[in-house]
């Protein structure tokens, strides 16, 4: 009796290694699964990005999509990443999302990643931008539906790749590339440390065990505004999408955008130059996936904390009344939140549940932060947690702009602009920085392997 279940034993083992490794004594691997959708909405939804604009989409230049890339590790721990083509997820909406996959899918907040490419040429979402731009209710009753159905794609997508998963291999490489200028530098003629910018391509591979590239994942600092005409597309990371499936049939390409909110493609407006930047990124991309890359152990941990930003000054009823008196967004703005006050609804003075996740990948660290998040945050969490780190802006909620110390103190757009995200701020309170920079270090010690820096 005991003999035999010492040999059952024997055969779960092997068994075990199979269904683990691929193949029987193989070291135990990632597994990864694929999956995307189509989101491209129908001509005559209103576009979301500058608010200028006056009318709804004429026509689609490229389709826009939502992609996933589920990740499973040596020990069958799970997590999902999944890039839009899309300016940001409103924050309602990612709450939405995160409990429909938990119920599906069993995954908990901190193993779904969702980063948008900030594209200012795709469609706007249920309660996002409320004021920018003037909505009729038939305007809004498509909008809810177009976002009511992307919810169900998102989930549906997140489950898909997860039904699928074949055994990989990670590496980690990185390039660079240059036409992101720093825009804040561009109006005032800064240059150098005043105007800082990243060049850093971040690029992560995943092959088939017989070396076949199935999905790349690759990132930049740069806000996807090449173009802002009437045609939905997903700006110059569609084109650089688009070229890198193009060059690797088969490959799922993926890209997450950096702590670019400061940062503008330079130069800008043309189709041509779209694709020309879509191009120079792409070029990096292949750059690095054809030199020497870091093999990433299958050791997958990850986290999240969704902490309390407060505000700094908030609107006065006499500021709102003056502003009230214009005809644009910032008038919608402040009518609104008079109203609001006469109703007896207190201003927030806080934004409750800003989002700080951290993934650790063996000695690869993907942070990703809501917001509009400037350039200076990469630059410090790099220094201090080391090069090894990758920062990921525009991810999960993108509430409003996140100012560093520094861009918060010389003012300006980048350091709030809430009456376009629709917040009931005049700033953010001064600490913003330190409170984002203190809980992703404090994260990503929490699931660091011991020595790495
Ligand atoms: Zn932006």
């Amino acid at each position: 009796m005991r003999r035999r279940v010492f040999l059952s034993s024997v055969v779960f083992l092997v068994w075990g290694l199979v269904v683990v490794g691929g193949s029987i004594g193989a070291e135990p691997s990632w597994q990864a699964g694929l999956a995307k959708a189509k989101i491209t909405p129908e001509a005559g939804l209103w576009m979301a990005g500058y608010a200028a604009r006056d009318h709804g989409a004429e026509g689609t230049m490229h389709d826009l999509w939502i992609k996933a890339l589920a990740l499973s590790d040596a020990d069958g721990k799970k997590a999902v990443l999944v890039s839009l083509d899309l300016l940001g997820l409103p924050g309602a909406m990612y709450e939405n999302v995160c409990s429909k996959i938990k119920e599906r899918c069993g995954l908990d907040r901190a193993d779904v990643m969702f980063c948008c490419s900030h594209t200012h040429s795709g469609p706007v979402l249920s309660e996002a931008l409320l004021d920018i731009y003037p909505l009729d209710d038939q305007q809004i009753a498509r909008i809810e539906k177009y976002s009511a159905e992307l919810e169900s794609k998102l989930v549906d997508t997140v489950a898909k790749a997860l039904e699928k998963m074949e055994p990989v291999e990670l590496a980690v490489g990185s390039s660079s590339t240059t036409f992101g200028a720093n825009r804040r530098g561009l109006r005032t003629g800064a240059t150098g440390a005043t105007a800082p910018v990243d060049k850093f391509v971040p690029v992560v591979a995943v092959r088939s065990e017989q070396g076949d590239l199935r999905a790349v994942v690759f990132g930049y600092a740069c806000h996807a505004t090449t173009l802002s005409d009437y045609e939905w597309n997903g700006d110059y990371p569609g084109f650089t999408q688009l070229a890198v499936e193009e060059r690797f049939p088969g490959a799922q390409a993926m890209f997450v955008a950096g702590c670019g909110a400061d940062q503008n493609p330079n130069p800008r407006r043309t189709v041509e130059l779209c694709r020309q930047h879509g191009l120079a990124l792409a070029d990096a991309v292949c750059q690095a996936l054809e030199e020497p890359m870091e093999p990433i152990s299958p050791e997958l941990a990850t986290v999240i904390e969704l902490i309390d930003l407060p505000f700094g000054e908030q609107p006065t009823d006499e500021y709102l009344e003056k502003t009230a008196q214009g005809s644009d967004y910032a008038a919608r703005w402040a009518r609104r939140l008079l109203k609001q006050k006469q109703a007896g609804q207190p201003f927030v003075k806080s934004y409750p549940a800003y989002p700080v996740q951290v993934w650790q990948l063996g000695d690869f660290r993907l942070i990703a932060l809501g917001g509009e998040v400037v350039v200076d945050y990469v630059l410090k969490l790099r220094e201090q947690l080391g090069p090894n780190t990758w920062v990921a802006g525009y991810s999960n909620d993108v509430m409003a702009y996140i100012p560093s110390a520094r861009v918060r103190a010389e003012g300006g757009y980048e350091a709030g602009a809430f009456s376009v995200y629709g917040l009931p701020a005049m700033s953010w309170g001064a600490d913003i920085e330190d409170r984002i920079l203190a809980a992703a270090e404090k994260l990503s010690r929490q699931v660091e392997p011991v020595g790495v820096k």
